[in-house]
C-alpha cells in the first residue's frame, strides 16, 4: 500500500521550497524533525521513500523533488523541480529581461568551456553586448551576485559555474538546448558540467565519479574506449 501524505511530508516540502535546495545531511535532519513533530513513523534510511510519497502527490501538479549530486564533492542534494516550465519561465518572474539574457550567455560560456567554469572577466565583457538592454559592468557585477545568492550560479575565486540547484532543475533544458556539447557523465548518467573528458573518445566523467571509479586502478583506463585516462585523477 502506498504511504499516506501526512503533515510531516507537507512540512518537509515547505522547508525545501523555502530553501530552494537542501544538502543531503540537512534533508536527513529535516526528515527526522518533521516525523518527530507530527509523530509519523521514522526510520533514518527511509528518506528516499519519504520523498517518493511526496512525489506521488506532486505528480498531478507537474512537480517533483529530485535528488542530484554536487559536482564539486559528490554530496547528495534535493531540490523541487517544476516539470512544466522551461528555464525561462522558471526565472522570468524574478529577473529583468537583460538579466535573463546575461544569465543565458553565462550559461553558454560555462557549458561550452573545457572545465565547466566562466571567469568574471569573460562574463562582465558580455554586459555591454546585451541585445535586450546593455548593462554597466557595475550593474552586471551586482546581478551576478544575485544569481549566486539565488543559487543559480556558484562562484569560487572569480570563476562561475552552475549551482547544483540549477543543474538539478534545468538538466533537461540544458541537454535539449545544447545537444552538441551537453554530455552526461559516463558513470552516473547525470548531466556533467565540471568534468574530465576522455581525450580519445570524448566521454565525460564528473570529478567525484572519476575519484570513485578509478580509486582502485593504478593505470586508469577509459570505461568506454579502454584507452589510457590521461587526465590527472583528482
Ligand atoms: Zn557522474
Ligand atoms: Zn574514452
Amino acid at each position: 500500500m502506498a504511504a499516506q501524505m501526512t503533515d510531516a511530508h507537507r512540512r518537509f516540502l515547505q522547508m525545501l521550497m523555502s530553501r530552494g535546495i537542501m544538502e543531503g545531511s540537512a534533508a536527513r535532519k529535516a526528515h527526522r524533525h518533521c516525523c518527530e513533530i507530527y509523530k509519523v513513523y521514522y526510520a533514518h534510511d527511509k528518506l528516499d521513500e519519504f520523498v517518493g510519497t511526496i512525489n506521488r502527490h506532486l505528480q498531478p501538479l507537474f512537480m517533483q523533488v529530485r535528488k542530484g549530486m554536487a559536482e564539486e564533492d559528490g554530496s547528495a542534494h534535493y531540490a523541487l523541480v517544476n516539470l512544466a516550465e522551461t528555464e525561462i519561465t522558471k526565472m522570468a518572474s524574478d529577473y529583468a529581461e537583460n538579466e535573463l539574457e546575461l544569465f543565458r550567455k553565462t550559461m553558454d560560456l560555462i557549458v561550452f568551456s573545457e572545465n565547466g567554469y566562466a571567469s568574471s572577466t569573460e562574463i562582465l565583457n558580455l554586459a555591454d553586448q546585451l541585445k535586450t538592454k546593455k548593462m554597466k559592468k557595475k550593474e552586471a557585477e551586482q546581478v551576478l551576485k544575485v544569481f549566486v545568492e539565488d543559487k543559480w550560479l556558484s562562484e569560487r575565486n572569480g570563476e562561475y559555474t552552475l549551482h547544483t540547484r540549477c543543474i538539478i532543475e534545468m538538466e533537461q533544458y540544458i541537454i535539449s538546448s545544447y545537444p552538441d556539447v551537453a554530455r552526461k557523465c559516463n558513470i552516473c548518467h547525470s548531466l556533467a558540467i565540471q568534468s574530465q573528458v576522455c581525450t580519445s573518445c570524448g566521454i565525460r566523467i564528473h570529478l567525484p565519479c572519476v575519484r570513485k571509479y578509478f580509486r582502485a586502478q593504478t593505470a586508469p583506463r577509459c570505461p568506454h574506449c579502454n584507452d589510457v585516462w590521461s587526465a590527472e585523477i583528482p
